[in-house]
């Protein structure tokens, strides 16, 4: 059995290949039927890993009370978001622990149908999981339906509206929810929507408990988490921590830069803090005191030689060319945000007017998308303009700007296409 207190608890994989079923149940044991899953992972704490950290069991409280049609379950791996690698390094050391969940979700609302969702242009996890179903099928076992659906990769398409319209009707576009939590469907059909991590951690509360997923973490956040590391690090990281665990720990075990300049965390919509908050504790209720959260489990290290309003630059341009263009605020609003910003970069006339431009522009876009898309890239634009005041009073002052000549671009994590290109511990 899996130690309570040992990490990893998620990424555990047998020499450097994804756990067959055989050994999957060997290291993890066999679900126990007798358990009352809703309650144990109500008592459990666990939050969504995919970004917004909903409860899970309030998400399931709902799904369940659904009465007619269908249900589906659909696990959300398609890690839209360039700078995670969390769901597919889950996907490639344990794809049964992922499933496994989805079932008991599944068991938990009634569902018949079970969607699992990785990008077309992972061809590695979509044979992982392609292999993990056929073992499964195996096993004269009845259940929900699991089906692999691959839908194109875009930023948008991980949006969970975005996935279940592309279930739907094969186009990866959000749709407008002006209250949370909503019911999404698949035609007449409610689905359940969670991340693989989410999904992978049911999975583990399923077999050992709540008492047992409580032993890591902190009394609000409890259990371990993923973490993607990018950036200033000699190899884009995924790492498995216990919530609460202080973010310098974590750069130091990914081999990060531990004296950034700053640090993105949440990813291409999330939140800019300067170097010196690396002290504070992976856990939202100590980050929510400068204004950021665990999120999706994102840290993006920037080194002190590099421009972070360069950085906020590509990542605003990169951002507004993957709107869905449904929205204007989105679909003009960025790209003129991304010009903006451009204008202050390169130092040219009217910079002070690029910027006050800027700031107006956020304004107006702010919580006006169907989605929170350009609500994203708006928070992360203005924590730039807070975290990068002196680059931004070099650049507004027409000083040489000697960080900008720095030519590569940190966010960017190249796309992952072979297992080696991705380390995990
Ligand atoms: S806000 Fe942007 S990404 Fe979201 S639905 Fe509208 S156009 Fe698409």
């Amino acid at each position: 059995m899996i130690s309570a207190s040992a990490l990893p608890r998620l990424l555990h994989r047998a020499s450097g290949q994804p756990l067959s079923l055989a050994e999957h149940d060997q290291e993890f044991g066999l679900i126990n039927p007798q358990m009352d899953l809703l309650t144990e992972l109500r008592e459990s704490g666990l939050t969504g890993r995919g970004g917004a950290g909903f409860p899970t069991s309030k998400k399931v409280e709902l799904l369940r009370d659904q009465r007619g049609h269908g249900k589906f379950v659909v696990v959300n791996a398609m890690e839209g978001e360039p700078a995670s690698h969390k769901d597919l390094a889950l996907l490639n050391a344990n794809p049964h622990l992922v499933i496994d969940g989805a079932e008991m979700l599944a068991r938990m609302i009634g569902a018949n149908r079970i969607a699992i969702c990785v990008s077309r242009d992972n061809p590695l996890v979509i044979n992982h999981v392609n292999r993990a179903l056929h073992e499964r099928s195996r096993r004269s076992q009845r259940g929900p339906e699991v089906e692999l659906h691959t839908p194109p990769w875009r930023y948008v398409a991980g949006e969970e509206s975005a996935l279940i319209h592309w279930l739907g009707d094969k186009e990866s576009l959000p749709q407008y929810r002006p209250h949370r939590p909503t019911i999404l469907r698949i035609g007449r059909n409610a689905a359940l929507v969670d991340n693989a991590e989410t999904c992978a951690n049911v999975g583990l509360i399923g077999r050992f408990g709540a008492e047992w997923y409580r032993t890591l973490g902190t009394p609000t956040s409890p259990g371990s988490t993923l973490v993607s590391v990018t950036g200033a690090v000699a190899k884009a990281h995924v790492i498995e921590v216990a919530l609460g665990t202080p973010v310098r720990s974590i750069l130091e075990v990914a081999g990060a830069d531990t004296d950034p300049s700053a640090i993105l965390l949440g990813g291409y919509g999330g939140t800019w803090l300067s170097g010196e908050n690396i002290r504070f504790p992976f856990a939202t209720e100590y980050l929510k005191e400068v204004g950021a959260s665990v999120g999706a489990g994102i840290i993006m290290v920037l080194p002190r030689r590099a421009c972070g309003i360069l950085e906020t630059y590509r990542i605003t341009k990169w951002m507004a060319n993957e709107s869905a263009r449904q929205c204007g605020p989105c679909a003009f609003g960025l790209p003129a945000m991304a010009d903006d910003l451009q204008q202050l970069v390169s130092g040219g006339q009217g910079r002070k007017q690029s910027l006050d431009r800027l700031i107006r522009r956020a304004a107006e876009i702010d919580g006006r998308g169907a989605c929170k898309h350009p609500d994203g890239v708006v928070r992360m634009v203005r924590t730039a303009l807070q975290v990068f005041e002196k680059d931004l009073h070099n650049h507004i002052n027409g000083s040489p700007c000697v960080a900008s000549r720095e030519s590569k671009f940190y966010a960017t994590v190249p796309r992952f296409e072979r297992e080696e290109d991705l380390v995990w511990e």
